[in-house]
């Protein structure tokens, strides 16, 4: 087995067992300065806005009930077989070659290998992610079959009663682990992702060695999002300021400060990505719920090219135009805001959120150990009063010369 390297990138710890970069979802990554010819690839299509990657959530029934999940599942129709082969037919002709399906459960629906071996006729690379308790030899066949350039699940915890307390079912450590390895049987590339929360950060070191074990992708993420419809039942459970930063420091990756320029975005939101929900309404990312249009009255070309809210996002997401942010004395440590997260958490679509404050926070103490950390403007604004070490804006503004 390679050996795994241990590192982190963008507020995540990430064990990988080769040199390939991660592939997330590309919007949250603006790519800044490319790590390789697809990274520039990338570069050249959001700036031609071209929708080159599409996450499609194509049910939100599920069979776990985690903890962490932001789905909120509407009282109307998915869309149907057919509905999906036409989307797919758009998203072809529209240029997308990165398709991301997920759920809910993607299993859970009926013609699921129906929709994925359709998209594979048309040329599509599929990432698949799933839970993985639903992986059978029968299923782990078709899903090899699909020949998918990766599966992505969550592994939740390293021991059952935490995986189970988070995932809300039983034996769910023990049906991912098997799911997983019928599939690396199969030769399927997988990636294992943990949202660290305060219910599992505890095994944070034994998921490593599990992940390193199997020899997957893997990455820790400390990113928490509200739901949907913008409740926080999963904030409940994120870490403490000095959980993250001992995550960050028990990690060992160096952090380098970056000096924000005022034109660059803060990701790539709206730039040659989008969300199309199992309604077929489409959205400018995961997080960013606000519609763009719906596939059910509109073709996908059009609402890609004329949906104010995409026009909006690609021409002034722009530092410059974060007020809060732009001026934040600890902009330099933040790689985690995400406007989505700001227009659930306050309904500005140009402020920062009091996650992305926190991880910026963490990463600060982690390169200046035992000095106090500064206030954000946000929490300044939010009366989010100072602790653990935390100074005012006007006391960090003296201390810190800003
Ligand atoms: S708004 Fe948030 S989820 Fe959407 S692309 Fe940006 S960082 Fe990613
Ligand atoms: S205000 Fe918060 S979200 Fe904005 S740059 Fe500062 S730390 Fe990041």
């Amino acid at each position: 087995m390679a050996n795994i390297p241990l590192h982190l990138s963008l507020g995540s710890v990430t064990v990988d067992s080769a040199a390939a970069p991660d592939r997330g979802f590309p919007g949250c990554g603006a790519v800044m300065e490319p790590r390789d010819s697809y990274d520039a690839l990338l570069s050249r299509l959001g700036k031609e806005h071209v929708p080159f990657t599409v996450l499609w959530e194509l049910t939100h029934i599920c069979n776990l009930n985690c903890i962490m999940c932001y789905n909120v599942p509407l009282k109307q129709p998915e869309l149907s077989t057919a509905e999906c082969y036409d989307i797919l037919e758009q998203l072809a002709e529209a240029g997308t070659l990165r398709l991301i399906l997920t759920g809910g459960e993607i299993l859970s629906r009926h013609d699921f290998f129906d929709i994925a071996g359709r998209a594979r006729e048309l040329g599509f690379a599929l990432d698949l992610k799933t839970n993985a308790t639903m992986i059978t030899p029968a299923i782990a066949d078709r899903l090899a079959e699909l020949a998918p350039v990766q599966v992505e699940a969550s592994l939740l915890g390293a021991t059952p009663e935490t995986s189970d307390a988070v995932s809300g079912a039983r034996h769910s450590l023990e049906r991912v682990l098997r799911g997983v390895k019928l599939l690396l049987e199969r030769g399927v590339r997988v990636k294992l992702n943990t949202l660290l929360l305060d219910l599992n950060v505890h095994e944070r070191a034994q998921m490593l060695d599990l992940a390193q074990s199997l020899g997957v992708y893997y990455e820790q993420v400390l990113k928490v999002s509200p739901a949907d419809d913008g409740s926080d039942v999963a904030g409940l459970h994120q870490l403490s300021l000095m959980q993250m930063a001992d995550a960050l420091v028990a990690d060992q990756t160096p952090f380098t400060p970056r000096q924000p320029a005022p034109a660059a975005r803060t990701c790539g939101v709206g730039l040659s990505s989008c969300l199309i929900s199992p309604y077929g309404v489409v959205y400018p990312c995961i997080e960013l719920r606000i519609p763009a249009g719906s596939l059910r009255r509109q073709p996908f070309r059009e609402i890609w090219t004329t949906a104010p809210i995409l026009q909006r996002l690609r021409a002034n997401h722009t530092w410059a135009n974060l007020p809060e942010c732009w001026t934040c004395p600890i902009n330099t440590y933040c790689e985690g805001r995400c406007a989505g997260i700001a227009w659930k958490e306050h309904g500005d679509l140009y402020g920062g959120h009091l996650t992305a404050c926190q991880q910026a926070q963490a990463r600060y103490a982690q390169v200046n150990p035992g000095q106090p950390i500064p206030q954000t403007p946000l929490q300044a604004k939010m009366g989010v009063a100072p602790a653990f070490g935390i100074v005012s804006i006007e006391e960090s503004a003296s201390r810190f010369n800003l």
